[in-house]
């Protein structure tokens, strides 16, 4: 059970056009995060045609050979998870992310969502239908269906609200194909730390999945959600109001 996420602004100097490639950055991450127990791992970024995404039951030595096979584009943004099964089996459909709405949207998620059976007949009366047998894949389609919704197409936004409904514990992290720019996360009782890089920037579930990179770190409250860009972060609550990290530096060596 980890959770990475990264995203860059994608230009460096010397006309590289990547410093890190996500891929390499959220595998590493969830790598350092190993040690927190897991049975399926996955990896999602936006590439020139749309979401990508790997995902396999097992260690992450699976997910490595599965990317070895079908390599992945080389991405300024991504996403990442390690599965502790709560709902539906450690198979490789189960495993996250959970991409939905025709690939536009995918999202990882720790925690278990405890209304998910009221929000799936909700979902189903809406002719939404599910591929998998998690919690994860309900709480990835209520965001889609309230983003859809939303006259504003405001990831924080959609986010923000279907957080407002979700019932439970969870971290779950969101890029969408509309705004390759961001990843916006939410948590609530369950962890979340954003690392702070230079034009780019990270989110863990500790600061190990990120230690790699950089030393700067904010650590949020309850209830709260972060929208990360390759040069900022912005974090408000569920009610919408801006809300403030606690920024410290990671005091130990890797
Ligand atoms: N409840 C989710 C699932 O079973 C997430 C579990 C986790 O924390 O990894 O897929």
């Amino acid at each position: 059970c980890g959770i990475v996420g990264y995203v860059s602004l994608g230009q460096v100097a010397d006309g590289k056009k990547f410093d890190h490639s996500a891929y390499d950055v959220v595998l590493e991450g969830l790598r350092r995060q190993e040690y927190r127990g897991y049975d399926s791992a996955g990896v999602a970024v936006i590439g020139d045609e749309g979401i990508e995404f790997r995902k396999k039951s097992g260690k992450l030595v699976n997910l490595e050979a599965e990317v070895a096979a079908n390599p992945m584009t080389e991405s300024t943004i991504g996403i990442g998870h390690t599965r502790w099964a709560t709902h539906g089996g450690p198979t490789d459909n189960n495993a996250h992310p959970h991409v939905v709405d025709n690939d536009r949207l995918a999202v990882v998620h720790n925690g278990i969502i405890e209304n998910f059976a009221e929000l799936r007949a909700e979902l189903l009366e809406e002719g939404v239908t599910f591929l998998s047998q998690t919690d994860t894949e309900i709480a990835a389609n209520l965001i889609a269906s309230i983003y859809n919704k939303l006259e504003s197409k405001d990831l924080t936004e959609a986010i923000r609200l279907a957080s407002n409904r979700l019932e439970g514990a969870f971290t779950i992290l969101a890029i969408h194909t509309d705004h390759p720019d961001r990843v916006v996360a939410t948590r609530r009782n369950s962890p979340l730390v954003i690392g702070l890089g230079e034009n780019e920037n990270f989110l863990g579930s500790d600061v190990s999945g990120f230690i790699d990179y950089t030393k700067k770190a904010v650590e949020m409250g309850q209830d709260q959600i972060v929208t990360i860009t390759g040069t900022d972060y912005s974090i408000i609550d569920f009610e919408g109001f801006p809300a403030h990290g606690k920024e410290f530096t990671i005091e130990w060596d890797t």
